[in-house]
């Protein structure tokens, strides 16, 4: 395209909330054949809430809730922040609220699994089933049962243990974003198709993907594995969009033809991409293809 027929649709682009960084990306969009999509944050609202919790042991609820808090009182992740607002609405019910919830020592991060530390002598793990793995913690049939009648219902399980042993569990849900059902749709009469990617769990991963109507999935990848899913695609010759929100999307954004962040996501995620959708919507996935498509075929 002439530099000219660029800044025309990136000034089109701009005052339609979609924000191409350069003629590279615009060049690039309209052959995409595949778009990328991360889950969390990116087809669902990213604001996920427990709505169950179970106990595996003699604790009390509260304790239960206080010790899964402290350990994840300093984690970013979206999960954390629902295990802390569940433990608060517990302790406003019960008329004990606490001043100054406790923070974990040693706290520690572990990328797509969850967090560690220790809540005064007790060791405190909260994640998923392979960080209770990495730590030896064994996973009964009870928690299995569990887990695998909410992950049904496109609910993440969030388990905790202390000092060893599985001693409950949450169920958070994260509705997907009321576009995404029609956004896939449409790019499927463009004649491009769908993939999700997540570092979620596969049980949760394909009931969200059934939903919005995704019928490839990827589950339980980190953010290197979700870079190798576009690079494998770009092998087999297609132009590849991602599509994701947060630091763990930002290796898959930049190894993506055109990588496109959400406008609510994180820093990082905004600036690996060539596009960021400044109104956070998927249906700008469309308007910036379709912008793409019209400029360059204008051009031809
Ligand atoms: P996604 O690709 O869906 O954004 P992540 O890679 O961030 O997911 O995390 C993958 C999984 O790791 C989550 O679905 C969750 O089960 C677990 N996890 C990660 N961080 C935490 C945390 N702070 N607390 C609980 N679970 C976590
Ligand atoms: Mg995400």
């Amino acid at each position: 395209a002439t530099p000219t027929a660029v800044m025309v649709a990136t000034g089109k682009g701009a005052s339609l909330g979609v924000l191409i960084k350069g003629g590279n990306a615009l060049e690039k969009a309209h052959k995409v054949k595949t778009v990328v999509f991360d889950k969390t944050g990116t087809l669902t609202v990213g604001k996920p809430e427990v709505v169950s919790a179970v106990l595996f042991s003699h604790f009390s609820m509260e304790e239960f809730c206080d010790m899964a808090t402290a350990a994840e009182a300093n984690s970013e992740h979206p999960i954390a922040k629902a295990v802390v607002e569940h433990a608060k609405k517990l302790r406003q019910k019960l008329g004990s609220p606490t001043e100054h919830a406790s923070e974990a020592k040693d706290f520690e991060v572990h990328t797509g699994a969850g967090v560690s530390g220790k809540v005064g002598d007790r060791t405190v793990l909260v994640g998923n089933k392979r960080l209770m793995m990495a730590f030896h913690v064994p996973v009964g049939p009870e928690v299995d049962d569990y887990m695998m009648k909410n992950e049904q219902l496109a609910r993440t399980c969030v388990l905790v243990a202390i000092d060893g042993r599985v001693a409950g569990a949450f169920a958070v849900t994260d509705p997907v974003k009321p576009e995404a059902q029609i956004v896939v749709s449409s790019l499927r009469s463009m004649e491009i198709s769908s993939i999700m990617v997540t570092g979620d769990n596969w049980a949760t991963a394909n009931a969200i993907a059934k939903e919005v109507g995704i019928g490839k999935v990827f589950a339980e990848t980190d953010p290197v594995g979700k870079a190798n899913k576009i690079k494998e695609l770009q092998l087999k010759g297609m132009t590849v969009a991602m599509v994701g929100d947060g630091i763990n999307d930002s290796p898959a954004l930049v190894a993506a033809d055109v990588g496109m962040a959400i406008g609510a996501g994180t820093d990082v995620a905004i600036e690996a991409a060539d596009i960021v959708l400044i109104k956070s919507s998927l249906e700008d996935v469309v308007t910036a293809i379709d912008l793409s498509r019209k400029t360059i075929s204008r051009i031809r």
